[in-house]
Formats: C-alpha cells, sequence, structure tokens
C-alpha cells in the first residue's frame, strides 16, 4: 500500500541557506532494532526525523527528508538522493549486545530489553571525505545535547565483540565508525545519531515522549546550526 505513504523524498530548503539532508533510518522490511515493549525502531527514527526536521527549519537550515516512506532498502541510495545537501545526518535509536538482553512480559508478551546502557552516542567515519566537518558537526550535536540535559552512552567503546568503535570525541559521545555505509559514501560532511537506547525500559518511554524528542531535535538543530557554513546575505557576508 505504497500510496498510504509520503513520498521518498521531501524538501524544504530556505533560500542561501545550507541543506540537511535528513536519513530515517531502516525500512519496513528490516525495521531496525526491537524496544523494550516491543516497538520497531524505524518508527522512533520517523518521528524524531520529523521533528529534526522542523527543528532545523525553524532555524533557518534547509531540510531533505530521506526514507520517510519506509521503502528506502538500498543504503547507497539514500546517500545519492542527499548530493545536493550540504550535510547527511542519519537518524536511529540504540541496542545493545545481544548477550545483555534479559527477558521480561509486556503485554503478555514475552520482550527482551536490558537497563545497563542509557544514553545518546554519534558516529563519523575516517573514510567520508569531510571528516574535519563531519567530527565538527558531531561534536557540536553531542555538545547541545549535553547541553539540553542528555549524557553520551560511551559503551560503544568498550572492547568487547560489536563494539570497539574507538572515541573520536569522548566529552561529546562521538566514535569512529569507519566503514558504517551511509557515513562513508555520503558525498558531505556525514554523522549518524543514535538518539537513545529504546532496549533500556526507562529510556524508551522517555525518548517515545513527545517532550523528550523535541528536546533532542532542538539540541540536534542548534548543533548543526552552528555548525554549517554561515547564510549569506544578499551583500554577500557571512551571518
Ligand atoms: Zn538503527
Amino acid at each position: 500500500m505504497r500510496a498510504l505513504f509520503p513520498p521518498l523524498l521531501c524538501v524544504a530548503v530556505s533560500a542561501g541557506a545550507a541543506t540537511v539532508a535528513i536519513d530515517v533510518g531502516h525500512f519496513i522490511e528490516e525495521p531496525g532494532a526491537t524496544s523494550a515493549r516491543g516497538r520497531p525502531e524505524l518508527d522512533f527514527n520517523r518521528e524524531l526525523a520529523a521533528d529534526i526536521e522542523s527543528a532545523a527549519r525553524s532555524r533557518g537550515v534547509g531540510t531533505l527528508l530521506i526514507g520517510a516512506d519506509g521503502f528506502a532498502s538500498r543504503l547507497t541510495q539514500r546517500t545519492a538522493d542527499a548530493a545536493g545537501a550540504d550535510f547527511f545526518l542519519s537518524v536511529h535509536h540504540d541496542s545493545v549486545q545481544p548477550h545483555f538482553l534479559e527477558t521480561w512480559e509486556f503485554d503478555r508478551v514475552e520482550r527482551l530489553f536490558s537497563d545497563r546502557y542509557s544514553g545518546f552516542s554519534l558516529f563519523v567515519s575516517r573514510k567520508n571525505r569531510a571528516l574535519a566537518r563531519s567530527l565538527a558537526c558531531a561534536s557540536a550535536m553531542g555538545e547541545a545535547l549535553r547541553g539540553a540535559g542528555f549524557s553520551p552512552s560511551l559503551y560503544h567503546a568498550d572492547p568487547i565483540p560489536g563494539e570497539n568503535k574507538p572515541f573520536a570525541d569522548r566529552r561529546n559521545g562521538v566514535h569512529y565508525y569507519d566503514n558504517l555505509v551511509v557515513l562513508k559514501t555520503a558525498g558531505t560532511p556525514a554523522v549518524l545519531l543514535e538518539a537513545g537506547v529504546i532496549v533500556n525500559r526507562d529510556e524508551e518511554l522517555k525518548v517515545q515522549s513527545e517532550e523528550v524528542r523535541r528536546r533532542i531535535a532542538a539540541a540536534v538543530a542548534d548543533g548543526l546550526h552552528r555548525c554549517l557554513p554561515g547564510r549569506r546575505t544578499n551583500a554577500g557576508a557571512v551571518q
């Protein structure tokens, strides 16, 4: 029922402003992690991406929403679609390594959860052609998130199988993840955001609440607004 979903690409660009491609992580057939209460990550990503889009636009940043229809199954197509943008932000929510998962019952269904970790994390690839700008923006987003009261998760740097993602900026929760497809194939600076850990029972509820989601979106948009090239006026000055 493809017609029920919005078009693949929604473009809203302010004249002269930098444009951010906001990528909704995952797609319907492979919806990513499953939350502690059984909700697919794709649904969290879609809602947060829409809020980030609104927050970016209200700060004068142009936006290009990618994958919101849930049919973007080819990762390289996502970055190809973002070729006209100035920045690529992939929006995700996090899980943990499978051996940390425990079971509980929610709504009479046995579900997997782990309350061991919480927080956001950000990733950049050293294979991206604009690493310096990618890292500057990841750090700016992490700093803005910390300023809004959120904490980096830090566990992706743990020396265990499946993690081992070294810190690029520990203070702001930024890791190197060189082979992430969307980061290394983007022709623009690119960052992947894990906004929170949805297998954590408390954090799932927090990131699902409209109030928290909007605070995350506002912080992300503030960070982007701060790190992207200044908007040019008619006189050519950079604001
Ligand atoms: Zn994901």
